[in-house]
């Protein structure tokens, strides 16, 4: 079925993503994104950014060097989100294939559609990633009810190559618990939030706890435990391929949840109130790294580590000082 849209618009974004694409400081795989949407204000807004290092990570760390057993590189779909006023309806323009890992962001954004160049499925990184694309991050995108189109940028055409099914919503089983508190933050109330959570999630179970605010300077504590994403059901094991490198799984864990779910809802996190039960992931730290400021982790003092837990690179960021990590 080929359709063309009288909403030219993901090819004026396309267009915006491919312009920057060989920007990328990538050696080898070149990749670019541009998200568009509305702000809390209602106007619009369009951002593109290519995978990087975080100016964090290259200062300190330059681009040879892994974090734990990462490479040091945000991807441009994730930078996109994490640079967004508010990503809920929101849609992306992708250069490329994305991957597992940024299909699972996408969702906890609350993004609606994502449209892939077509010169994207022809490149190298399509070859070498396609398993991964097919058999998971389709499937990712799909259950959470988002809509995939390919754009054939010079005939403008739009066509769709996944459509969630006419009706179909999914149930969001494990939305995050977002509570107004006030205008003020405070250590008396973040360490009663973090309090409340542990009975709410229980004190073994991987979550966050934040003290944000809105547009308003309104504050929230906002709280999401580790789940699958959106509409995977509990029984589902990750595709062969990506079993096989244990690379990939269908979990989005706590820190992931609470930097796309904060975009999400518009919300800015305050870096010096994030209490987390586990130790977060490489990739979870590294996306971390995009963001502004310098954050002050408080995790909890057992020091919980769940499989994917890298206390690695969490000392190697706390040593550059590109975070603070305390124990309480
Ligand atoms: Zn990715």
């Amino acid at each position: 079925m080929t359709s063309i849209h009288d909403d030219l618009l993901p090819i004026a974004a396309m267009e915006r993503a491919v312009d920057i694409v060989l920007s990328s400081p990538h050696p080898t795989s070149k990749v670019a994104a541009a998200l568009f949407g509305r702000d809390q204000n209602g106007d619009d807004y369009i951002i593109a950014r290519t995978n990087h290092w975080p100016e964090k990570i290259e200062k300190a760390f330059g681009t040879d060097a892994r974090i734990a057993d990462s490479s040091g590189t945000i991807h441009a779909e994730t930078a996109c989100i994490i640079a967004a006023p508010l990503t809920k309806d929101a849609s992306i323009c992708v250069t490329d294939p994305f991957c597992p890992n940024c299909a699972k962001n996408i969702v906890e954004a609350g993004i609606k559609a994502v449209y892939i160049d077509h010169k994207g499925f022809k490149k190298d990184f399509a070859a070498r990633r396609g398993h991964d694309f097919e058999n998971m991050s389709l499937k990712i995108v799909e259950r959470a009810g988002i809509a995939i189109f390919e754009v054939i940028r010079k005939d403008k055409i739009i066509q769709p190559i996944q459509l969630p099914k006419s009706g179909y919503r999914p149930k969001s089983d494990n939305p995050p618990l977002i509570n107004e508190i006030g205008l003020k933050t405070s250590t008396k109330i973040f360490k009663q939030e973090i309090e409340k959570a542990k009975k709410i999630y229980g004190e073994d179970e991987p979550f966050v706890v934040a003290l944000s605010r809105d547009k308003h300077d309104h504050i929230f504590s906002i709280s999401f435990s580790a789940h699958r994403s959106r509409g995977i059901r509990n029984e589902e094991t990750p595709a062969p391929a990506a079993k096989l490198e244990d690379k990939y799984n269908y979990t989005i864990p706590p820190l992931n949840r609470l930097m796309m779910g904060a975009h999400k809802h518009g919300q800015c996190v305050s870096p010096d109130y994030v209490y987390l039960s586990h130790i977060p992931s490489a990739r979870e730290l590294i996306n971390l790294m995009g963001e502004q400021d310098i954050y002050t982790l408080h995790l909890d003092k057992r020091k919980n580590e769940t499989k994917y837990a890298s206390p690695v690179a969490l000392a190697q960021l706390q040593k550059a000082k590109l975070l603070k990590v305390k124990f309480i």
